[in-house]
């Protein structure tokens, strides 16, 4: 496609800026606009496997990524309980020989301003705050972005990163209802100097007990423990990843757990407990008019059970600009894309599901059951770490 075309992107969140640095990176002419005042991103811990940290090395950021991340040895599955052992994962070498890159956890401000700095750096005047989209128009020869302080922005192609309550997607699809999954999720992190010393090896361990789970790793080349909970609990509806809860609840969600949890949740700062309701959405299989696409969340929200919405953002922002750079016409750009797309961040979609019933079995006998028919190193290996977006073939 013609480089001069001019893309405009709702949302700077790591789907929009990994969109934004690639296209711009190819010579595209990109502005992005952001509901919020500042850039930056909430205080929690991400996962990243070598399917999107691939497209982080095409931008340039394999040193900047290794600096502030940690490697995880392995992933474990434990027992809420007695701590044991019930599944193991290797990540770390076996990760980056299997699949060419590497499994990193690292924390979402840095991943966030990490993109950001590459986007600056390509396009000092890329970004646009205090920016909110609330829809727009489009003909066949241009689109509008509509903001909600009336201005009216004109580009060629329009890319909806707005997140899980995306204006854009509820114009190019329709209003989509969440469904409650009656579930919350808590997040914390802990400076490790508050910690025991030697208090975990660096590996990610998924506890799992009855109708809840919890997911603890370092971040920040290991100074500080992210805590990630899911608990069944349909009294809390708030989806929101910035309000804050009762510690007590927390610490009451997780009686009777294993003693390394109660140090985790007894260190936890008590003002800043997290939490947010849990909603599932149906895989959308309609993501793009003529001008206007979705992607990222706004496209395929997903539970966070196997750790791969931004993953899966990142992948979406080096087919999309692929796509692009394929087609002359803008329409079957959007199109390519869409179909390249859609079935694997539906199974992603559908996968993180049935996880969370396997993390919320009721005991140890189900648990050695339900793991014991799984080899999540295959499963995952297979079809997840395995892509490469940036050579795949696309249909
Ligand atoms: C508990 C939990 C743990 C997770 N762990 C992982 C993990 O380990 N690995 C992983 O890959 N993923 C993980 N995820 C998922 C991941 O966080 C998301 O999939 C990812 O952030 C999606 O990126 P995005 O850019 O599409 O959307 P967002 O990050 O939501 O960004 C959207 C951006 O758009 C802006 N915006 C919103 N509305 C508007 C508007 N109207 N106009 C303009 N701007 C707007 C927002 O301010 C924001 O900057 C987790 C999610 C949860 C809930």
């Amino acid at each position: 496609m013609d480089k001069s075309k001019k893309i405009i992107i709702a949302g700077a969140g790591i789907g929009g800026l990994a969109a934004a640095a690639c296209l711009l990176q190819e010579g595209y002419n990109v502005r992005v606009y952001e509901t919020a005042p500042k850039l930056g991103e909430i205080g929690a811990g991400i996962q990243t496997s070598a399917n999107a940290v691939k497209v982080l090395h095409h931008l340039g950021l394999a040193d900047q990524m290794a600096a502030v991340s940690v490697k995880p040895k392995s992933f474990e599955f434990r027992l809420f309980d007695s701590g044991e052992v019930l599944h193991k994962v290797p990540l770390a070498e076996a990760h980056e020989k299997a699949h060419g890159a590497p499994y990193y956890h690292i924390h979402r401000s840095d991943i966030h301003q990490i993109l950001a700095d590459r986007v600056l750096e390509l396009d000092p005047d890329a970004v646009v705050l205090n920016s909110t989209a609330i829809g727009f128009d489009e003909t066949d020869d241009s689109v509008t972005l509509n903001l909600s302080d009336g201005r009216k922005i004109a580009g060629d192609i329009l890319i909806g990163a707005d997140g899980i309550k995306s204006a854009i997607r509820d114009q190019v699809v329709g209003a989509t209802e969440p469904n409650f999954t009656g579930q919350v999720a808590w997040r914390a992190t802990v400076p490790v100097e508050k910690l025991p010393e030697d208090f975990m090896d660096k590996i990610v361990a998924i506890w799992c007990g009855p109708k809840k789970h919890a997911v603890v790793y370092y971040l920040r080349s290991g100074k500080v423990l992210n805590f990630v909970a899911c608990v069944e609990n349909d009294s809390w509806t708030e989806e929101s990843w910035t309000v804050k809860a009762d510690w007590q609840e927390l610490k009451d969600d997780f009686e009777g757990w294993n003693e390394e949890i109660q140090i985790i949740i007894d260190n936890i700062d008590k003002d800043q407990c997290y939490r947010w309701a849990l909603n599932n959405r149906k895989p959308i299989y309609n993501w793009a008019t003529k001008r206007a696409v979705i992607m990222g969340d706004a496209a395929h929200p997903t539970l966070p059970y196997m750790a791969s919405g931004a993953v899966m953002a990142i992948e979406d922002a080096a087919v999309l600009m692929r796509s692009i750079n394929a087609n002359d016409d803008i329409a079957e750009a959007l199109d390519m894309f869409a179909r390249n797309r859609v079935d694997r961040t539906a199974r992603i979609v559908t996968e993180s599901t049935e996880h969370g019933d396997l993390y919320h079995l009721s005991n140890k006998e189900e648990f050695e059951a339900g793991f014991g028919k799984k080899n999540i190193a295959k499963e995952r290996g297979e079809w997840l770490y395995s892509y490469d977006p940036m050579t795949v073939e696309l249909k």
